[in-house]
């Protein structure tokens, strides 16, 4: 059986041949593994300092597997908090596999996938939103994303949640004070006071909900999918964007059938881009599936780019599909921008004779063809994608782990302020404000189930 108290190994860096390897030990025996590794004593390994020493294979003491540099962190100033022992070896596969070897014969076990980081949690070196962004600074695919994360490692998203949960249990105790009270008729919070802590509190909720929309974006990258009828320019404007040859170019309407996405990363964001099969009424089958699939990626979208060309007459320009386009927009919230193409052919259409389908949408002029406008449409979609302020801001919920719970905990502080209006006695009051106190300790991790700690440290890599 696998316990918390088992010496767990495994190799920490990547696979693959590299200058050096690291080999990660934690647990109570990890420094007793390194004693049979190398044959030197516990005593000398300092903590926290590097020592170089030769690692032999069980009953060899010729000729070492190799030299490495062995450091020991004596818990709990390690990091998960037990004894460490990192083994920097050279990066060979076959001298890493036999180091894990020889450490799995002196008593390790191979770890779990997020072992490491899980154990860091159990022992209070982390809680969950830091162990998240460990999983972040390590996947992060763009410099928005590694800042969120850096700063969610800091404790940036932890630390006010925890100020909230404390608020919350401060109230609620007041009101259970009052229930040992019942008989005497006193209210020891005072309800108007209760109420201002309260709305304060599901401000900073509220606050952080809003910043999720943002936070995902950052974390994940921003899924941008380019739609419009055939031939207004959707491919080319992909290339144009990407700067090579991605998407197929043609000038005969319907020949993107499929769906094509590119990463590209505009002012430190990562954006999705998809480029769609054009929307109009399909001339055969292959169309009709290219065009049940563009309106599938429509609702997946993040940003709509949304491009009509401006070299034909305004009959042309738009058609039945941007209605359905309009109300994509007002149902389901994806951002929406015109992106008005091919103006190097001159301007045929003006944005008023698009009329009330357009009304409200910010608008770019491009040209695919000459590269006009597209620094401005990259400027414009970054700041539509991703607040200003959610970007450079602390209080970032990145996953909807924590929006979740989030949502549970803003519910039931809706319900106890809206019981507190209709003079709910303390005991309804405090049960509400027991829900938000759990769910916002689900965020951080001070309430866990196993299912939670399996979704976040299962998909960890071994090693982290
Ligand atoms: P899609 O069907 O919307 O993906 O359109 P394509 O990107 O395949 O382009 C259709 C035709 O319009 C091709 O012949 C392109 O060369 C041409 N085109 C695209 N963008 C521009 C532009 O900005 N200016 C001009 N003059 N032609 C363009």
């Amino acid at each position: 059986m696998k316990t918390l108290w088992d010496t767990i190994v495994a190799v920490a860096t990547p696979r693959g041949v590299g200058a050096i390897a690291v080999i990660r030990l934690s647990g109570p025996s990890a420094l007793e593994v390194i004693e049979r590794l190398t044959g030197c004593a516990g005593s000398e390994f300092a903590p926290s300092r590097a020592r170089v020493c030769e690692v032999f294979a069980t009953g060899e003491r010729d000729v070492p597997l190799d030299q490495c540099v062995v450091t020991y962190f004596r818990g709990p100033h390690s990091y998960t908090g037990e004894d460490v022992v990192e083994i920097s070896c050279h990066g060979g596969p076959l001298v890493v596999q036999r180091i894990l070897e020889e450490c799995l014969q002196a008593g390790a076990r191979l770890a779990e996938p997020g072992e490491f980081t899980r154990r860091a949690f159990l022992n209070g070196k982390l809680d969950l939103t830091q162990a998240e962004a460990v999983a972040g600074i390590v996947g992060a695919r763009s410099e928005a994303a590694l800042r969120a994360a850096v700063r969610q490692y800091r404790g940036e998203l932890s630390a006010p949640l925890r100020g909230l949960r404390e608020q919350l249990v401060q109230l609620a105790a007041r009101l259970e004070l009052e229930l040992d009270f019942s008989d005497e008729d006193v209210e020891f919070a005072s309800r108007e006071e209760l109420a201002g802590r309260l709305e304060a509190a599901l401000e900073l909720v509220e606050r952080a909900l809003a910043s999720y929309r943002s936070g995902r974006r950052v974390w994940e990258g921003v899924r941008t999918v380019i739609v419009g009828r055939p031939n207004v320019g959707k491919s080319s404007l992909l290339n144009a964007l990407v700067g090579s040859e991605r998407a197929i170019v043609t000038e005969i309407p319907g020949t993107t059938r499929d769906s094509i996405e590119v990463e590209r990363i505009f002012d430190g964001i990562l954006f999705r881009l998809v480029d769609t099969a054009g929307l109009r009424r399909a001339r055969d089958k292959v169309e009709v599936l290219g065009i049940d699939r563009t309106w599938r990626e429509v609702e997946k979208a993040d940003v709509l780019l949304w491009v009509v060309d401006a070299s034909v007459g305004k009959e042309e320009a738009v058609g039945e599909e941007a209605w359905a386009l309009r109300r994509v927009w007002e149902e389901k919230g994806p951002d929406l921008l015109l992106v008005v193409n091919k103006v190097d052919l001159g301007r045929q259409i003006r944005l008023e004779d698009l009329g009330p389908v357009v009304e409200g949408l910010r608008s770019v002029e491009v040209s695919a063809k000459t590269g006009e406008g597209l620094r401005e449409l990259e400027a414009v979609l970054v700041e539509t994608a991703v607040g200003k302020e959610e970007r450079d801001g602390g209080l970032l919920v990145t996953s909807a782990r924590q929006f979740e719970a989030l949502l549970r905990a803003r519910d039931a502080m809706e319900r106890c302020r809206a019981g507190l209006r209709a003079g709910l006695g303390a005991e309804l009051l405090a049960l509400d404000l027991r829900e938000a106190i759990d769910a916002v300790g689900r965020v951080t991790g001070e309430v866990t189930t196993d299912e939670i700690l399996e979704e976040i440290f299962g998909s960890f890599c071994i090693g982290k």
